[in-house]
């Protein structure tokens, strides 16, 4: 409290008048500075940080230094946080980009909010079947269509413009802000994890609460996120000729390393979905009525989900079934074959080697270690009663762990009130299909409770072509990141 007085003395000296809390004078500032919003937005999204792609690590480190200085301009502490090197295939050393961190105020008695977000993005080129230019923030019918857009430029940029609201009014921050921007998000945050165990008692010290907005709603509803699904990669090579042969010459001499490869494919999930390796079902957390009462309150319509992706009929025909098996069952998705022929024409080449990859999303209480060794044993397995000759090498490429938290928590309350206060509706509580393999890392290592705020709209496209961000949640998005923080400045120490 003395701090308060002084620095309003302080501040009072200066001619600078400390305003109290006002809700409607920070919404009205988002609103009146719309377009100027917008506008940070389509300079953030023509920078191709695509952290994929190492012609474009130039740009990458260009876009961390343009969130830097942002930063920087709101009087932030803000330092540029080497994380390492990474090395590329052909074995050149290249620095990874630097994580921004900054923070916006030290005041003992008030809770620290640390904002986590991510600046590099997925691929994108217009052919790939975008109707606009990728890199050119595009508006048509309040949507900014753009790559990065909802994926995580547009929440990240919510996150500072709700600083920088309250900043402008002169109005105190209720709650101490720490921002961790990173540029390796879309590649599975390399170097994050030695940064984040590093700093466990420097920058972490304080924090009482992460906050990641990576994620969407599920429906036209805003929502609260209380689970991501791990996953399980694996690449599974079969080795047989020497060198590629023809079909028409050597065909039926060998045995095909494709055909032995499709024959052990063929062996982890049935035509109905389920998976077929021993053992992995058996951790899965048991489906309990209390879990099936939260999906049945859901906001989602079964049919207008069918007919968005495009297909007669779905694997299951009730909610709680489906919501179940995209939230909180393994699923397995096969993801290509490398070396096998695909381009266009009837080339009969029979490739010698061929890797598949696939993926198994991981739920409660599986383990990433275990599921690699029941995986590997069962292709072996099976592909030793094919008695080929061919080699088969299974390996594990990414392993990581599901996340779920309690959503009867403090901090989850906080961001119930939040919701309700900007939208005027209880949040859906939803948890996410996919893999964000952060909140686990900050789960495991710094032990802090952790929230998933998700802005982004439920047909924002993600990863995919005309990804997007609607100006109605990217503005209404930065009110409620701005609501959230008052809110969590009410919880009370335990
Ligand atoms: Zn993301």
């Amino acid at each position: 409290m003395k701090c308060v007085f002084v620095c309003v003395v302080v501040l009072a000296m200066l001619g600078v008048r400390v305003q109290a809390f006002s809700f409607n004078d920070l919404t009205d500032y988002v609103d009146k500075h719309q377009e100027e919003y917008v506008e940070a937005l389509r300079d953030w999204v023509s920078i191709e940080s695509d952290s994929s792609d190492i012609t474009k690590r130039a740009e990458l480190q260009r876009m961390m230094g343009v969130v830097e200085e942002k930063l920087r301009g709101m009087k932030g502490n803000v330092s540029m946080m080497d994380i390492g090197t990474e090395t590329l295939e052909d074995g050149r050393v290249v620095a990874l980009p630097s994580v921004v961190t900054a923070v916006f105020g030290d005041d003992e008695n008030k809770h620290t909010v640390c904002v986590y977000g991510h600046v590099d993005v997925q691929p994108a080129r217009r052919e790939d079947g975008w109707t606009t230019d990728p890199y050119n923030l595009t508006e048509i019918n309040g949507n900014l269509y753009g790559r990065g857009a909802s994926d995580n430029k547009a929440p990240v940029l919510a996150w500072i413009h709700a600083v920088e609201a309250y900043t402008a009014l002169n109005m105190e921050l209720p709650v101490n802000v720490k921002f961790l921007i990173e540029g390796m998000e879309e590649t599975g945050s390399n170097g994050l994890d030695v940064l984040v165990e590093s700093q466990r008692d420097a920058f972490f010290f304080d924090v009482d609460y992460i906050v990641i907005s990576d994620c969407g709603w599920q429906s036209t509803r805003p929502a609260l996120t209380y689970g991501t699904r791990g996953n399980c990669y694996f690449y599974a090579q079969v080795e047989g000729p020497k060198q590629d042969l023809h079909s028409g010459v050597d065909g039926g001499a060998v045995i095909e390393p494709m055909s032995d490869l499709i024959g052990i494919l063929n062996s982890l999930i049935s035509a109905s979905g389920q998976i077929l390796i021993p053992g992995v079902a058996d951790a899965v957390a048991d489906f309990t009525e209390e879990e099936k009462k939260i999906y049945e309150k859901v906001d989602f319509d079964m049919e207008t989900y069918r007919s968005s992706i495009g297909v007669e009929r779905l694997m299951y025909d009730n909610k709680v079934d489906l919501l179940a098996h995209m939230w909180r069952f393994p699923t397995i998705s096969i993801h290509g074959i490398e070396g096998a022929f695909c381009g266009f024409g009837t080339k009969t080449v029979i490739p010698a080697k061929v890797t598949a990859k696939f993926s198994i999303r991981q739920v409660p209480n599986m383990n990433p270690a275990v599921v690699e060794k029941q995986v590997t044993d069962h292709l072996h397995g099976v592909f030793q009663q094919r008695k080929s000759p061919n080699k088969l090498k299974v390996k594990m490429i990414i392993g990581v762990k599901p996340w779920l938290t309690d959503t009867k928590n403090a901090l989850y309350e906080a961001g119930k009130r939040a919701v309700k206060k900007v939208f005027s509706v209880e949040p859906e509580l939803i948890r996410e299909g996919g893999t964000i393999p952060i909140a686990r890392t900050f789960q495991d290592m710094t032990g802090k409770d952790i929230i998933m705020l998700p802005i982004g709209g439920f047909d924002d496209g993600l990863h995919s072509q005309n990804e997007k961000i609607s100006r109605y949640n990217y503005m209404e998005g930065t009110k409620l990141f701005i609501s959230f923080l008052h809110e969590v400045s009410h919880i009370k120490n335990n």
